[in-house]
């Protein structure tokens, strides 16, 4: 199958916002074997997007359009898909319901223009859209206008990739006469990076890749790298079949790296181990700022296992709050792994918690007190002997700071786990 891109949306031309859309479709369908020609933006105008739905239909097989779908005056995808297939917009009663009883729901009076998100272009079928209130539209075109099927998603993205991955792809798929579901897995790595990850499933990939199916792909981010199993079979259940002894060699690849998969997060699998041992942690950061108690305060019920933050950064408060001894600063200074070890030594007997967590380091961009930049001394302190894990990070202060605090998050995590 080969598929065209469309987007539509003035601000995009603009430059107001970036079309990731197109960068996740991409990726999207070309893991599914579909191949992507070409992808296209235009604005808010009828005329411009008709013209750029006919010349895609008449290229490729599949269309995949997104914005323009919500009650204002300038969505207009329906009409201009109307007008391409030469029908009329027809109201359908049944998404209408759907919509008022979704307004209905949260309590809150429709306005009547949303109404024509129940309008379809006539012979077309609604996408359904779980997370949001404009349904897609799937529009098949005859022969005369490429035959191609079109498939308009909202431009809002989670709402986009949802249906997607709940339908548009099993469609395609469908229609190329192949395997129907593509299922995916993600597993969370923390404490490791990108090249080591990619380095450590080498072999893995090597496999995978002569067989074409399944595939594995790398997103890096925010001190993680997640690795992601898709598969495409008949079914769900064959798909997890191919993806469970990927994930089994991936595992062993990986070790004690993995903390979790797909929506897991690290807080969270933190905060589920403190809670299932009836522990508590405390922290004292310096680097951080207060980034390390962000992180461990986002679980729900996060008052049950974490007691508090001291965001001690100057060095006198580090004595007095943290009870950090003097000397100790004075001879090794307070970026120093026996600063961390104190820090979390302090935070640990100030607030009576099980574990105490240290972060001390330089965010850069200069080096401080001859330390250079991108130095982190992480100190772990528990009921049995303490930690520290030091650490040269890359990148400008917001990454090294959020990368810092991910490190401290998983040292906690790794000793939870014992791994
Ligand atoms: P809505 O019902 O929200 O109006 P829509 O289908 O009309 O949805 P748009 O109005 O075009 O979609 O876009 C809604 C929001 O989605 C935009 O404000 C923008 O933040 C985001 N968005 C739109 N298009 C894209 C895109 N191509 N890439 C990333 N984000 C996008
Ligand atoms: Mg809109």
């Amino acid at each position: 199958v080969r598929a065209e891109l469309l987007a539509v949306g003035t601000e995009l031309l603009l430059g107001d916002i970036v079309n990731t859309n197109a960068a996740w479709l991409g990726q999207q369908l070309t893991a599914a074997g579909v191949d992507v020609l070409a992808s296209t933006t235009v604005g808010d105008n009828v005329e411009r997007i008709v013209a750029a739905v006919r010349g895609a239909a008449g290229r490729a097989d599949a269309v995949v359009m997104c914005g323009g779908l919500g009650p204002t005056q300038d969505d207009l995808t329906r009409e201009a898909l109307a007008r391409v297939a030469d029908v009329p917009l027809r109201r359908d009663d049944a998404l209408a319901a759907a919509l008022a009883a979704r307004y209905d729901q949260l309590g809150r009076r429709m306005p009547e223009r949303n109404l024509q998100q129940a309008d379809l272009p006539e012979g077309a079928e609604a996408i359904p859209n779980p997370v949001g209130t404009a349904p897609g539209v799937r529009l098949e075109l005859g022969p005369e206008l490429g035959g191609a099927v079109v498939y308009a998603l909202p431009g809002v993205p989670h709402e986009l990739e949802e249906m997607v991955r709940a339908s548009v792809l099993p469609d395609l798929l469908r229609r190329a006469g192949g395997p129907s579901v593509i299922v995916s897995r993600v597993l969370r790595t923390a404490g490791t990076w990108e090249s080591a990850v990619a380095e450590a499933l080498a072999d893995l990939d090597r496999d995978l890749a002569a067989a074409g199916n399944p595939t594995l792909a790398y997103l890096a981010g925010e001190g993680q790298v997640r690795v992601r199993i898709t598969a495409k079979a008949a079914s769900r259940e064959e798909a997890l079949a191919a993806i469970r002894p990927v994930e089994e060699r991936a595992r062993s690849a990986l070790g004690a790296a993995v903390y979790g998969v797909d929506d897991d997060t690290l807080d969270g699998v933190v905060h589920r181990e403190l809670r299932r041992r009836a522990a508590t942690v405390a922290v004292a950061e310096s680097l951080t700022g207060g980034l390390l108690g962000t992180m461990l305060t986002t679980a729900p019920g996060a008052s049950e296992t974490f007691l508090g933050s001291l965001v001690v950064y100057a060095t006198p408060a580090k004595v007095a709050l943290a009870g950090v001894p003097e000397p100790l600063v004075e001879a090794e200074g307070a970026v120093s792994p026996q600063v961390a070890a104190a820090l979390a030594a302090g935070a640990r007997s100030r607030f009576g918690a099980s574990f105490g967590l240290g972060v001390t380091g330089v965010a850069g961009p200069d080096p401080q007190d001859g330390v250079p930049p991108g130095t982190v001394h992480i100190g772990l302190a528990g009921p049995d002997e303490g930690t520290v894990r030091s650490l040269r990070l890359p990148g400008d202060r917001l990454r090294v700071r959020l990368y810092a605090a991910t490190a401290a998050l998983d040292l906690l995590r790794r000793r939870l786990t014992g791994g």
